[in-house]
Parts: C-alpha cells; structure tokens; sequence
C-alpha cells in the first residue's frame, strides 16, 4: 500500500466525528491533547446529527402536531384535517440539521480542534492512512487512537428473495426515509424496533397506510409488556395492520408495486402491494473497511469492538466508543459519555464508565423510557426485587392534559432497597425518565424518591407516587382502584 507522506504526530486521533467521536475530541482538547479528529463526512455531527436522532424527533415533532390537533376534538377544540406542506417539513428538519452542524463546527474552531475530512484506516498500532476527499492521502502518527466510527443500517437479510427489483428507491432504510422524498401511499415497516415505530408514526402522521410486519411476538421485541401496551393500542389505531411472529420471505416488483409475501405465525402465507417499504432490522458496526486485520484487535461474532470499562480495546493504545462498541444501548449520549471517559483516562484523570444507569427513549406518542434494569431484565438476573407502579389515569396532570394512557413503575432491590430500575410510558416520558437517572447515580433509596417534594401538578408526581405506594396503604388501594379503571380502558 503506498502511503502519503507522514504529515503530523497527535497525542490523539480520533476516527469518527459522531457524538462519541467529537465529545471524545473536544474533551482531550479541553484537557491540553494535541488531537485529530477525522471523518469522511465533510460536517461533523455523525449519524444521531445527520441521519438518526435530529432529524427523526425533528419529524416527530410534525408528526406529534397533526396527531394532537387530531386528537383535540375530543376536549372540544377541533381543527380542519392537517395541510402538509411536504417541502416546509422536509426545510425545518433540515434547518435544526443545519444549525447545530454550524453549532459543532464553532465548537470545533473554538477549542482548535484539527478536523480533517477523509476516510481513515490503520496502518498499524502507531499510523493510520486517511484518503482525503478529492486530495492526496497521508499518514498521521499517534500515540493514541481512538475509534468512533459508529454504524450504518443493516441490509435486508439474504434470505429474503429479492425478484425483478428494479428501483432501488422503493426499499428504503432510515437513512433514505428521514429523506422525506415523498409520501407513499402504501408503506410496510420491515422492524417493531425503536427505528421503525417512530419512522412509522411520522409516515403514519403525514398520510401513508402503514403495515408493520415484526419477526418476534411484540413491538419493541424484549421490553416489558405493561410499558409497551399504550404504545400498541395507539399503534394499531395509525396502522393498517401489525403484523407479528411473521416473516417477510420474498419480495417482487411488479408494474410500479412491491409484491411482499409475509408468512404469518401459522406457516401460511399472504401476499401483500405495497408503495415502498422501510426496513428497520437493526444496525451493523462500521469496522468492516478501517484496516482492522492490521492490528489483530478483538471483535466479537457481529463486528463490533469489544473494550473493557475505559474504553481500551485489545490494544493498549487503541480505544473505541460510541455504537461501535460491543457493549449495549446503541445510544447517542452512551457514546458521548464514553467519550468523556476515554478522554479523560488518556490525559491522565480517574475516569471509567461506571455509570449504574443509562435512559432510554422512543420518541413515539406516547413516549416509553426506562433506565436501569426492565422487569424482564430483572426477572433474568434473578435479583430480589419489588415493583411499586403508578398508572398515569390516577395523576391530575395527565388527566387535564386528556392523556392518561400511561404508568410509571419503579424496580428495587427488596434488601437495599435501592432503585434498580425504572419504566415510563406516557406524555414526556422521555423528559421524566432523567430523574430517575440521577436519582440511581445517586445511590437513592426508594424512600427517597418517596420523601421527596415533586411539583403539582405534573406528570412527574408519578415518580413520587409510585414510590409512596411502598408504605401507604390507603393509597395503594387508591392505586389499585385507579390500575382497574386503566385496565378496563384498555
Ligand atoms: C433513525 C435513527 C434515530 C435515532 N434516534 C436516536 C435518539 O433519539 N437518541 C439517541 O440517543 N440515539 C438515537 N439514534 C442512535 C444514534 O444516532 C447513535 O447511537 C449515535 O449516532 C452513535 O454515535 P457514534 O459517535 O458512535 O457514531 P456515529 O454517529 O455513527 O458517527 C460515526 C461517524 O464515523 C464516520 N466514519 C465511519 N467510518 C469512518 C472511517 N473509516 N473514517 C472516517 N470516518 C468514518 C461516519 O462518517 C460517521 O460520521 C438514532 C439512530 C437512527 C438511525
């Protein structure tokens, strides 16, 4: 391989410039590094900036209006049907996109911070080569390198038979769906993960007919079935059909439609038309082209990079943060707080990513988020543990806002009573779920949670009222009165 010219030496290069990648840079800038951030991306930001978390809530905040407007009637305010102007949405997503891009790049020239775009791969454990776009490649020397290259949509598995597949542009993954090229009138959703409800809503929101059509028995395979419910009565209002323990087997193009033969649980088969179709299977690791068979570092059976709780990958002098990264979420501020981390362990500081708790969010309406251990999670790990709940129709908040289709659930251990866990699902779920983070970082008690002073009214009193359930008799039957009022509901 001829290599450019050596042209620097950093203390630290940094290959990816998502978040992971340029929280990582701009901390060891902080701290006095000498440091090269690269990506082949000419604007820093990565995917969650350019193709995942910005522009999809940008989206979902349209999708909350027309959904909410709808939905207005029913405290007797009502609205014509929603008028989409399909070019001004397209422009506001791509406006936030823009002005936090030029956000980053004035962070970037504030902390000097070397950006160079290009595509990086090792030479060995001390060199890596970049091919610059539209100029020479050259080498740059270092003393630490770390690896934020993320990940990129995974492809429709090759058990699916592809027949007469004509216009790529028909199947599209999030990448080519946040686009916002058109709106079909039919769309499948290939995937009930995070990805594919929140894309679907948005779809589902500006005027397609959706079907999802998921592998495993529920929508957001894996997580607890009280948090998901709310979600998937809502689901099957926007949606056509919902499709589970079903599997796509072959998909044909045929005069301007896609033919999709889906084998349902019984081993029958139907076949269904369909505009276009999202796939939303999950997400494999960008370690495939960065040279990797140079150095002999450890991946797992998947690709992605195994490291240890500094970040340190089988290499001593080679890290790796961010959706890269064996470890799980695959979660902008996992990377960015891994970022911090490594960073900070590399200029010398104590640091290690010994976080107890980490959120997480879908953006559907309504929101679900949870940190710490889920009640399946719990279960699996044998722990002690105790569940105190609090469902949202026995909150004023929720009730004047009309929207009681929710619950917070507090997890703790029976012996410490530590909180281990904790599951929202409801109206700002997402914003509500930070307390909880800081209250596991802290070491809360249960009791804490309960002897603490939350404002009325509001949605996060179910915090405090979840936790109160624990000793109060009187209001723990209030709760049980308020769960059969929901339970009926549903
Ligand atoms: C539709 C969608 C919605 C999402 N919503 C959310 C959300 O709401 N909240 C959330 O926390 N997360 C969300 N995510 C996930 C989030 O985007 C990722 O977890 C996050 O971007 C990971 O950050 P990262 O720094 O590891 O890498 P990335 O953001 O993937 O960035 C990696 C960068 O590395 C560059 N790169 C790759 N290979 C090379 C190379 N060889 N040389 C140079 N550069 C290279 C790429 O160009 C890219 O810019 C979403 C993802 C998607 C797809």
């Amino acid at each position: 391989m001829v290599v450019g010219e050596m042209v620097e030496e950093v203390d630290l290069v940094v290959i990816g410039a998502g978040p992971g990648g340029y929280t990582a840079a701009v901390k060891a800038r902080e701290l006095g590094l000498k440091v090269m951030l690269v990506d082949k991306r000419k604007l820093g930001g990565g995917v969650c900036l350019h193709e995942g978390c910005i522009p999809s809530k940008s989206l979902l905040h349209v999708s909350h209006l027309i959904n909410m407007a709808k939905e207005a009637g029913e405290i007797g305010v009502s609205y014509p049907a929603a008028n989409i102007d399909l070019d001004k949405v397209r422009e506001h997503k791509n406006n936030v996109i823009k002005k936090l891009t030029q956000g980053l790049s004035g962070l970037f020239k504030m902390h000097k911070l070397e950006y160079i775009d290009g595509e990086a791969s090792f030479i060995d454990d001390r060199n890596i080569r970049i091919d610059r776009i539209g100029e020479s490649a050259i080498r740059v020397k270092f003393k630490n390198a770390i690896i934020a290259t993320g990940s990129k949509p995974s492809n429709l598995p090759p058990s699916i038979k592809l027949v007469n597949l004509n216009n790529q542009s028909k199947i599209m993954n999030s990448t080519q769906a946040l686009e916002l090229n058109d709106i079909p009138q039919k769309l499948l959703v290939i995937g009930a993960g995070y990805i594919g409800l929140e894309l679907g809503q948005v779809y589902a929101s500006l005027g397609s007919s959706i079907d999802i059509v998921e592998f495993m028995d529920s929508l957001l395979p894996g997580l607890d079935s009280d948090l998901v419910r709310p979600l998937a009565n809502k689901m099957k209002g926007l949606c056509n059909e919902i499709m589970l323990e079903s599997l796509v087997t072959q998909i044909e193009e045929k005069n301007d439609e896609l033919l999709v033969t889906i084998q349902k649980p019984d081993k029958t088969t139907v076949v269904k038309k369909y505009d276009k179709i999202l796939v939303s299977i999950g997400r494999t690791p960008n370690t495939s082209t960065l040279g990797l068979e140079n150095l002999g570092l450890e991946l797992n059976k998947s690709g992605f990079i195994n490291v240890n709780e500094f970040g340190q990958t089988s290499l001593k002098r080679i890290f790796a943060i961010g959706d890269v990264v064996s470890n799980r979420p695959m979660l902008a501020h996992k990377a960015m707080r891994e970022g911090h981390v490594v960073a900070e362990k590399l200029a010398g500081l104590n640091s290690a990513f010994d976080n107890r708790a980490i959120p997480c969010v879908v953006y559907t309406d309504p929101e679900i988020a949870w940190c710490g251990l889920t009640e399946n999670e719990a279960n699996k790990a044998n722990v002690n543990f105790a569940i105190t709940k609090l469902p949202f129709v026995a909150n004023g908040r929720a009730q004047s806002m009309a929207n009681t289709q929710g619950l917070t659930k507090i997890l703790y251990d029976k012996t410490s009573q530590a909180i281990i866990g904790c599951g929202i699902v409801g109206p700002s779920a997402g914003e509500l779920i930070g307390i909880m983070v800081l209250a596991m970082e802290m070491g809360c008690v249960i009791e804490d949670i309960a002897n603490t002073i939350f404002p009325h009214p509001t949605l996060s009193e179910t915090i405090m009222e979840s936790a109160l359930t624990v000793d109060n008799k009187e209001l723990s039957s209030k709760v049980k009165n308020a769960e059969q009022i929901l339970i009926k509901k549903l």
